[in-house]
């Protein structure tokens, strides 16, 4: 995949954020999406140059408004309904006051960012997701967004694989429909047991 990697950068803070905050089921198990202002500081820590300061906790609440759409947007694409992940993304951008701004700051060099300034964490942070997705949505890429297709996971991710099939949120969730592909298989041929 040849995105921009100040861009690679945000799709990935994205993913990781939406499935951070996104309530429902996280490879096999239940999750909350309860994660804490220094969970959701840290993924942005793991992206890379996409950094910001630790959010407060109506920050993080404030932010679940927007990654609870963006997580709708990768839903819609996973179902092939393009039309509804584009028009979700543009709602964001509108609500976030989405805007380019070439910036230089912390010895980096010039790069884009999609919000102003002075935007607060939530706003500013939603904006920059919203504009990462559209950048995907609006070119060849755009069917690369998913939902995990194993069992009891509904995490997102972005397939920046060469040949484009990926299919699960994790190499955990890869396994664990591996081994319950395994196990049907070895049902069906009567060997039973485990
Ligand atoms: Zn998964």
């Amino acid at each position: 995949m040849d995105f921009d990697s100040h861009l690679s950068d945000v799709v990935g803070v994205t993913v990781h954020v939406v499935n951070l905050l996104t309530p429902g089921h996280r490879r096999g198990q239940e999750y909350p999406g309860d994660a804490t202002p220094a969970g959701v500081a840290a993924a942005f820590a793991a992206e890379g140059r996409f950094s910001y300061r630790m959010p407060s906790d109506a920050e993080v609440v404030e932010m679940r408004g927007y990654t609870d759409r963006l997580h709708s947007v990768f839903a819609a694409v996973d179902v092939g309904d393009l039309d509804t992940a584009c028009l979700t993304v543009n709602a964001l951008m509108a609500d976030t006051h989405a805007m380019p701004v070439l910036s230089r700051h912390g010895g980096e060099p010039w790069h884009l960012h999609f919000h102003a300034a002075e935007a607060g964490w939530a706003i500013g942070s939603g904006a920059s997701m919203a504009t990462s997705l559209a950048v995907v949505l609006g070119g060849p890429t755009a069917d690369r967004l998913g939902i995990c297709s194993a069992s009891a996971c509904d995490r997102v991710f972005a397939d920046t694989s060469r040949n484009g099939t990926r299919r699960f949120c994790s190499v955990a969730c890869q396994n664990r429909r591996k081994a319950a592909a395994f196990r049907s298989r070895r049902r069906l041929h009567g060997g039973g047991g485990e």
